[in-house]
């Protein structure tokens, strides 16, 4: 129930305007790099430092004016020129409805190209994130239509969609993120129960190890994490054919020590103002995460007003929910 409060959260178009305002707070320092693109540069040289590569999202949520895709765009081609004029370690990941999806598809389409085209100047990486199944099949129209022209792009797989198998085998020869899945889709669409989850996972890893180009394995679970280094080990896969990925401020140590023990890894590197919707989202996954807005919340008085807002939110949603639980 807690995590469909908290996606209900990420949500609120009028939380999302607030934070904006009020910087970082709730504890989202934790897990965002910084508000501004040379905040995030420092953050991207300390983990450089440890071996660790990085993947920026410049974040940005409720994009239905074109002017804000505009310049949603324009501040990844800033992104793109930052990595390239401070030479650190790092690529561009960004979703499609950030720059326009909901807007107009061709005007979408011209947004991405401009990003992709700019990258591929520096030999840079683009990812597109995926989101929800309503935006799964135009995000792949996109995809299909930018590598006509280009080969730096790549995407992600989510393992908890019923056509993640059919989606990977027509994308094998590209750079592919595997992950479970962040979104709350119906039955009819997604599996539902971890175990069903986590054995597509496993499956659509297998797969592209075997079979694909290069596979970023983007998990924080230490059991999918022990499985893959078994079965690189025991079918003599090259470290060179795959890297780990975690999210920014999540599971250091270990992602520390997977890089001390050689493997490539990679750090997904949120910032920007619209921090709001997807910090709810990380405490959706992992609700333990709660004290540390409730610590934050409670300690701090510049965080007052943002605070009780969510608060007052999260109490609604509950009570709402908790009547109406079948
Ligand atoms: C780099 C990256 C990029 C992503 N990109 C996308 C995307 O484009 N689209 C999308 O839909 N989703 C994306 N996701 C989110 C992903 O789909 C999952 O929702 C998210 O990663 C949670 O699943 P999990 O595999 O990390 O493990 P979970 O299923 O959350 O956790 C499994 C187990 O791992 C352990 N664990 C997990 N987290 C922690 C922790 N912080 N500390 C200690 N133990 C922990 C616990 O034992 C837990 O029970 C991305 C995730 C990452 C890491």
């Amino acid at each position: 129930m807690l995590k469909d409060v908290f996606i209900g959260l990420s949500k609120n178009q009028f939380l999302t305007s607030a934070a904006k305002k009020y910087g970082l707070k709730l504890g989202a320092q934790t897990v965002v790099a910084g508000v501004d693109i040379g905040e995030t540069i420092k953050s991207i040289r300390e983990l450089n430092a440890k071996g660790i590569s990085c993947t920026v999202d410049n974040l940005g949520e409720f994009v239905f004016e074109k002017e804000e895709a505009l310049k949603a765009k324009n501040s990844i081609l800033e992104v793109i020129e930052s990595i390239h004029s401070n030479g650190v370690d790092a690529h561009v990941s960004l979703k499609p409805t950030q720059i326009g999806l909901d807007i107009d598809y061709d005007f979408c389409y011209e947004n991405l190209r401009e990003i992709v085209d700019a990258a591929s100047k520096y030999d840079m990486h683009i990812n597109l994130d995926m989101e929800d199944y309503g935006h799964l099949q135009p995000s792949y129209d996109l995809l299909d239509t930018l590598l006509k022209d280009y080969d730096n792009v790549g995407t992600v797989i989510q393992a908890y969609f019923y056509r993640a198998m059919d989606d990977i085998e027509k994308h094998k020869d590209l750079r592919l993120r595997i992950v479970k899945g962040a979104y709350k889709e119906p039955a009819e669409y997604a599996y539902q129960t971890a175990e069903e989850i986590d054995a597509n996972f496993i499956k659509l890893i297998e797969y592209h190890l075997l079979n694909g180009k290069f596979t970023s394995i983007a998990t924080h679970d230490h059991n999918i994490i022990n499985h893959v280094i078994d079965f690189v080990e025991k079918n003599s896969i090259s470290r060179d054919k795959f890297e780990f990925q975690m999210l920014y401020g999540f599971r250091k140590d270990m992602q520390l020590d997977l890089a001390n023990k050689g493997y490539h890894f990679c750090v997904y590197v949120p910032f920007g103002d619209d921090w709001y919707g997807y910090f709810m989202r990380r405490l959706a996954e992992r609700p333990q995460n709660l004290n540390l807005v409730v610590k934050q919340v409670f300690n701090k008085r510049t965080n007052k007003a943002i605070g009780l807002a969510a608060g007052a939110f999260l109490l609604g949603r509950m009570t709402k929910k908790s009547k109406k639980r079948r």
